[in-house]
């Protein structure tokens, strides 16, 4: 069925843009206009949904072609499962005081929906789940629950909004629970029906979904879908082990077989979360889970920036957070989590926007949209100049201007000399201390 004919089924459009409609307010628009000046004779590359004033990315993306093979819902839902999933990184931990912190910064962002824990698992991971749950935040609160009764009463207790209930169905993961399929088929139908008739938004959730036999997989979402009407189905590949083309042909197959929404979570274990994301919410998602800084699990999960900064300026489709805050959000989790971030990180690492080579930040120094698809102020990251055996004038100066230094042309050239002697000494980058001392050493202590 077309994600057209879908929208329009009774009761789903408003029932769906209940996750949407109290984010408005957050959203901002990034206005699609071309500020380049120079000279060009690929002028027709120059203005299109591919460039801003603060970026320029890939037009090839727009092709007709290409775009004629999405099937993107109207406006793509954000399941955020840091405080779950993301818990789940081994060596993480996270108080209840920091859960809370963490989603009153996803709820800031606006992100839609936050599955704040698992309540059953102990007193501390319940009262979180309570605690968020009555911040009084737009964001939906959700809890995460087994095909078992009482996780579904103590989530209850918690006062979510939602729940979603996981239940093996891959073939490995079947074998390593020792459950039949007609086991999970009658758990599941009890747990969600239980969970309906007590008026939460329910989803089933299939473990490991990617590795399941279809014909099982079709027998299992029908009898749900049939008895126990969930309000959405999660395509799951849990370990990370599907190309983006298999996963979206897996969700489009999916989608023939139940009316009801479907919702991708994906991992990361070959570096393909992201992709095999997007690539379900092309083949009919309307709903995707992803993590701060895209932690979980061994590799991860889909990471939250990635496929949010993905859709909205590589797929051009409507996202509308507080992008601004990106950079902000991620610390929050690293802080909090205490789990180390590669400073390459994609989007918010902490040298992606950061440059040495005196000649690349010459041409950069010119023109930024030169150097990079977008500019960090755009996710509230920063550009740096990193200081080293690789420097140049230009880095010289631009250090010079960030700190408000004055120099002559000849002490630029002596302050080059020295940043670079110690940069071979030390092996490591020189930092604004020991610049400022080069400084006063070149020209006087009158201006540190
Ligand atoms: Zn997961």
């Amino acid at each position: 069925m077309p994600i057209a004919s879908l929208l329009i089924l009774p009761g789903f459009h408003t029932h769906w843009n209940s996750f949407l409609d109290s984010r408005t307010k957050i959203g901002k628009t990034f206005k699609m206009q071309t500020e380049v000046s120079f000279e060009s004779s690929s002028k027709k590359i120059e203005a299109g949904p591919w460039v801003g004033k603060n970026y320029w990315v890939s037009h090839f993306n727009f092709d007709p072609t290409v775009v004629s093979r999405f099937h993107f819902p109207d406006e793509v839902i954000f399941h955020d499962v840091t405080l779950r999933d993301g818990e789940q990184t081994p060596g993480v931990v996270l108080r209840t005081n920091e859960k809370v912190e963490i989603a009153r910064k996803l709820d800031e962002v606006g992100v839609h929906r936050i599955e704040a824990g698992m309540p059953v698992v102990s007193k501390e991971d319940f009262d979180a789940v309570k605690k968020i749950a009555h911040l009084g935040l737009q964001s939906k609160v959700f809890a995460f629950s087994r095909l078992v009764r009482e996780d579904i009463e103590t989530a209850l207790r918690c006062d979510v909004d939602g729940i979603i209930c996981e239940g093996p169905v891959g073939v490995p993961k079947l074998k390593q629970f020792n459950w039949t399929y007609d086991q999970v088929v009658e758990r599941a139908v009890d747990a969600i029906d239980f969970a309906k008739k007590h008026g939460l938004w329910t989803s089933f959730f299939g473990v490991d979904g990617t590795r399941a036999d279809f014909e099982f997989t079709k027998e299992i979402l029908g009898a749900v879908s049939k008895e126990a009407h969930p309000d959405s189905f999660v395509i799951v590949d849990t370990f990370g082990c599907a190309t983006p083309e298999g996963f979206g042909e897996f969700v489009r197959q999916v989608k023939e077989i139940v009316k009801e929404p479907l919702e991708v979570h994906t991992h990361n274990d070959f570096g393909l979360g992201v992709a095999d994301a997007i690539s379900g919410l092309m083949n009919g998602g309307v709903a995707v889970h992803t993590s701060v800084n895209g932690i979980g699990e061994r590799s991860g999960n889909a990471s939250f920036e990635e496929v949010a900064m993905s859709l909205k300026f590589l797929y051009g489709q409507k996202v509308r957070f507080d992008f601004s805050k990106f950079k902000e959000l991620s610390r929050l989790v690293q802080r909090d989590t205490m789990f180390p971030l590669a400073p390459n990180k994609p989007i918010v690492g902490d040298r992606v926007f950061t440059r040495e080579a005196g000649i690349s930040i010459a041409g950069w120094m010119k023109y930024h949209l030169g150097s990079e698809a977008y500019l960090p102020e755009i996710v509230g990251n920063n550009h740096g100049v990193f200081l080293g055996k690789k420097s140049g004038r230009h880095s010289v100066e631009w250090k010079l201007k960030e700190l408000g230094l004055p120099a002559t042309e000849e002490q630029m050239e002596e302050i080059l000399v020295e940043v670079k002697k110690r940069s071979e000494e030390t092996k490591a980058n020189v930092d604004d201390l020991e610049f400022k001392k080069i400084y006063e050493s070149v020209v006087g202590s009158n201006y540190v």
